[in-house]
């Protein structure tokens, strides 16, 4: 028995490896790219930022959703170069598009790390405009085994001038412990709250039991997963200050966002189609050039 878990856990990993090189050929062949999704504001009816969610293109062409990739590699503990190469991928975006705010994904593995914090902050320090529009959304909290250095992680992030996201709350090791000791601006509450939430009437009083809980810490709360108008409903009942999902708008590769500022994203229906990523990622100048000047 010993031996066959060992032989279940080697191939795991085998598996997890071979994925890693997989995606690490891919960064290295400018083929890891974002798709984005709105998340909207539920008083306004109006995108407050873009989730960036990374994919890959296979060598056959094939589109690659995060969620295939990404677990693997974390699992392996090498998560690292993933959320250095995204960092750096969303400062270019935000430094090229002056007028929109952008979200990215960051393990709790990396959190607990120095370097990625530190390139942040040197990224960010003299550009506050591109700081503002950062929200920085800290996913796989187990990793948050030191809650006092992720408070310290979280309180840079926001001297800097980030925002930041808790994600997945409610699943996983992600609880309110966490919510004492973070000091983080938004609460991400998990899709699977959220799903059936019009017809689940115990799903609706143990969500509402956790709104009041996390609004105690005077944050802000997403509804992710919201996947049709009932549900929207139902969540905007409960008090969310914001939703995301398939029903508000699916990532796409697309940027919506140019030529559409003054439009609600609820009211636009989102090209679900990931086909093609923006020939601009291609165009890999060095990431200061294309920052604004530093004002110092
Ligand atoms: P997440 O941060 O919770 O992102 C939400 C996931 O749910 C995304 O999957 C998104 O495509 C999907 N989604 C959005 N709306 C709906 C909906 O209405 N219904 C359903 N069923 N799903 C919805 P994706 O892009 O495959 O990403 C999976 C996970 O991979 C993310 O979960 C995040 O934890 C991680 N991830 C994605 N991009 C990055 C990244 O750049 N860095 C890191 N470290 N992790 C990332
Ligand atoms: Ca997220
Ligand atoms: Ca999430």
């Amino acid at each position: 028995m010993d031996n066959y878990d060992e032989q279940r856990r080697k191939g795991g990993e085998t598996r997890n490896a071979a994925i890693c090189t997989t995606v690490q050929a891919a960064l290295s062949q400018n083929r890891l790219f974002f798709a984005f999704q709105p998340v909207v504001c539920v008083a306004t009816g109006k995108t407050d930022y873009f989730e960036c969610l990374l994919r890959m293109r296979d060598v056959r062409g094939n589109i690659i959703a995060g969620a295939e990739f990404i677990a693997p590699i974390e699992r392996l503990g090498r998560i690292g170069f993933i959320d250095d190469y995204v960092l750096e991928l969303t400062v270019r975006e935000l430094a090229r598009h002056p007028r929109v705010r952008l979200g990215l994904n960051i393990s709790g593995l990396t959190a607990c790390a120095g370097p990625w914090l530190q390139s942040l902050v040197s990224l960010l320090r003299h550009r506050p405009d591109v700081a503002r529009r950062l929200v920085v959304e800290i996913t796989e909290t187990a990793a948050l085994s030191d809650l006092q250095e992720a408070a310290r992680f979280v309180d840079t992030l926001r001297r800097a001038g980030c925002r930041v996201a808790l994600d997945d709350f409610g699943v996983g090791h992600t609880s309110l412990r966490h919510l004492e000791t973070l000091p983080v601006d938004t609460v991400k509450v998990d899709g699977s709250f959220v799903r059936n939430l019009a017809e689940d009437g115990d799903r609706r009083i143990y969500l509402r039991d956790l709104l009041g809980s996390i609004s105690g810490f005077g944050c802000n709360t997403v509804a992710e997963g919201v996947e049709n108008a009932a549900d929207e409903a139902a969540a905007r009942a409960e008090g969310f200050s914001y939703l995301q999902g398939y029903h508000l708008g699916a990532p796409t590769i697309e940027r919506i966002w140019l030529g559409q500022n003054s439009t609600s994203a609820a009211e636009l229906h989102w090209s679900t189609d990931e086909a093609t990523p923006d020939p601009d990622d291609k165009r890999r100048a060095p990431i200061h050039t294309l920052l604004p000047a530093a004002d110092h």
